[in-house]
């Protein structure tokens, strides 16, 4: 068994020394594979004087140096051959910029399987069968899709009874739309049913859909809602977390613990998310740094900055080390998953990448 499986199998949530020595030991592992394997890496890392067997301690992971997000969204950056792939991640942004991720078939089990691990230790997976209204697009017309993909993904964790799609492809425009009315529809059934419910999608959405046809029903305290996304586009609409949850417990009876905001970006594919306190906790499987946006110096906890994500589960794609865009901070939570939290605070520059999130919402828009 190489380390990364080795770190899989291990708790997401623990972080003794031996485990956090799993993550340092996979890690190595896989910049080694990208360093010998993807000529760019190699270049960078020899230009900055960084070799990953110099990957002795937990403060060595410090010293990798990251790769701005933007190479990997104006470049094809592969350490297998391209027919060796299983799937190819893409978030549908407009303006020619597309965020994507490659996975060859040992990378895209390790992410399936890092994403059930975590969502099993938050108390989130479970073997009875619920209805799904997923705010997101079929995954059988949109498979390479992001989202598609990570709520296919996300309906896995539990046994399922109906799935519902809102947004569907429609033949005649020849466009994705939303089914408000089937939403609806669906809504209905599944508060008379006797399943509970889970809604998968981005907040914006149920929370337009609530107030414009005035909401009021009961799923049950075994229901849930899995947010992702954020409220891009909608930040004049955006609700504070806390009031949100309060607003869907009253409106749709999904108790407040029930309710988990997940984070994720598609070049970096770690799910971050929320315990039944609404903190996104930081497993393990990655780490996050905070950097100065001036000289990408390292800011202690708590402190704001850029955030450069490590991981090393995909041995296809070589983004273990990650520079985003992206402001947050490193916190803490007083739940008992313990570890640190990611606290987002917003995306540095203007509209560079649109999303996902906001393709979906310029769809809400035209609804
Ligand atoms: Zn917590």
């Amino acid at each position: 068994m190489n380390a990364t499986d080795k770190l899989l199998e291990s708790n997401p949530f623990e972080f003794s020394e031996v485990s956090k020595k799993l993550f340092l030991e996979s890690f190595k592992e896989n910049a080694l594979n990208h360093y010998e394997k993807h000529e760019f890496t190699k270049k960078l890392w020899d230009k900055l004087h960084f070799h990953p067997s110099d990957l002795k301690t937990e403060k060595d992971l410090e010293a990798v140096p990251g790769t701005m997000v933007h190479l990997y969204k104006e470049h094809e950056f592969l350490s297998v051959p391209k027919k060796d792939l299983a799937l190819i991640l893409t978030s549908s942004g407009t303006g020619g910029q597309k965020s994507q991720q490659f996975l060859d078939l040992q990378s895209l089990n390790n992410v399936k399987k890092l994403a059930l691990r975590i969502h099993q230790e938050l108390g989130m997976a479970s073997s009875k069968e619920y209805n799904y209204l997923c705010f997101t697009y079929d995954p059988k017309v949109a498979n390479d899709l992001g989202t598609a993909f990570t709520d296919e993904l996300l309906t896995n964790f539990t046994g399922k009874k109906e799935v519902y799609y809102a947004i569907q492809w429609n033949e005649d425009e020849k466009q994705f739309a939303l089914n408000e009315k089937g939403v609806l529809e669906a809504l209905n059934r599944f508060a008379s049913s006797p399943y509970s419910t889970r809604i998968l999608g981005f907040p914006a959405f149920l929370y337009e859909i609530i107030e414009k046809h005035n909401i009021q029903l009961n799923l049950g305290e075994d229901s849930w809602l899995q947010t992702g996304g954020g409220w891009k586009g909608k930040s004049d609409k955006e609700i504070p977390k806390r009031e949100f949850r309060k607003f869907i417990e009253n409106r749709l009876g999904i108790p407040e613990r029930n309710q988990r905001d997940l984070f994720g970006m598609v070049e970096h594919g770690i799910p971050y998310v929320d315990c039944e306190e609404g903190n996104l906790h930081i497993p393990n499987y990655a780490r996050v740094f905070v950097r100065s946006p001036y000289d990408l110096s390292l800011r202690p906890k708590g402190e704001r900055g850029l955030l450069h994500f490590l991981c090393s589960y995909n041995f296809s794609y070589p983004a273990p080390s990650l520079l985003t865009t992206d402001y947050g901070r490193v916190g803490s939570c007083r739940c008992r998953i313990g570890g640190d939290t990611l606290i987002l605070e917003g995306r540095a520059g203007v509209s560079k990448h649109k999303g996902c999130a906001l393709k979906a919402l310029e769809l809400l828009e035209r609804t």
